[in-house]
C-alpha cells in the first residue's frame, strides 16, 4: 500500500510518459501513513493484540511467564516503516522519478522554490499537484499537552520513533 497521494501520482504522471518530480520536506518518503500513521500505529497494534490474546489466553490454552518488551515493539515497528519507505525510494527509482528533499513554495510563472538548509533551487514545472497533507487545527484557548498527540508530534512524524503517551 502507497498511501501518500504524490507518489502515486507522479507514477502515473511517469507511466503517461511525462517528466515527474516530486518535493518532500521531511527527512523519508512515504508521507504520514508510512512514517508514523497507518503502517507504523498497525504494527504496534497488531503485536498488543497478539499479546492481550496470549495473556488472557482462550479455554484450553494457556500461555505461562509472557512478557512484553515494548522497546523492541516500537523497533519492529519503525522497521516495518523504514522497509516501505525504502519501497517508495524504489518506486522513484524504477520510475524516474526526481526526488527534491526541501520545501516547495509556488514562485511566478511556472517556478517551484525548493529550499533546504537556507539554499534556494527552482524548477519550472508544467504541472503542479499540491498534495501537503493536513495538520491539527488547535482551537484558541485549548491546551495540547504534547504527550499524546501535538503539531510538535506531527513535526516528528520523522522520528526514529514515533510520541511516546
Ligand atoms: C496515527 C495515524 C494513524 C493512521 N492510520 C490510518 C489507517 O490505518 N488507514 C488510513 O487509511 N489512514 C490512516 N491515517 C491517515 C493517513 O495517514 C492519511 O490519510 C494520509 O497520510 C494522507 O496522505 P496525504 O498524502 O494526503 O498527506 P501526508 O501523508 O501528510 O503527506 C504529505 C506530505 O507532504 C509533505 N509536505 C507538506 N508541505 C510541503 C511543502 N511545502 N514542501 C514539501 N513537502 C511538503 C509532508 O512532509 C508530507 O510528507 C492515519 C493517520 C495517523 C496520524
Amino acid at each position: 500500500m502507497v498511501r501518500d497521494r504524490r507518489y502515486i501520482a507522479a507514477i502515473r504522471a511517469a507511466q503517461l510518459g511525462l517528466s515527474a518530480a516530486v518535493v518532500e520536506e521531511a527527512p523519508t518518503l512515504g508521507g504520514v501513513c508510512l512514517n508514523w500513521g497507518c503502517i507504523p500505529t498497525k504494527a504496534i497494534l497488531s503485536a498488543a493484540e497478539i499479546f492481550a490474546a496470549v495473556k488472557h489466553g482462550v479455554p484450553g490454552l494457556v500461555v505461562e511467564g509472557q512478557s512484553a518488551n515494548y522497546s523492541q515493539v516500537i523497533d519492529a515497528s519503525r522497521a516495518a516503516a523504514d522497509r516501505l519507505v525504502r519501497g517508495v525510494n524504489g518506486l522513484m527509482k524504477k520510475n524516474k522519478i526526481e526526488v527534491l528533499l526541501g520545501r516547495a513554495r509556488l514562485a511566478a510563472g511556472r517556478e517551484v522554490v525548493v529550499t533546504r538548509d537556507g539554499a534556494s533551487e527552482s524548477v519550472e514545472a508544467r504541472n503542479v499537484i499540491l498534495a501537503t497533507g493536513s495538520t491539527e487545527l488547535v482551537f484558541p484557548g485549548v491546551q495540547v499537552d504534547g504527550r499524546k498527540s501535538s503539531p510538535a508530534a506531527r513535526r516528528s512524524s520523522h522520528a526514529s520513533s514515533p510520541p511516546r503517551s
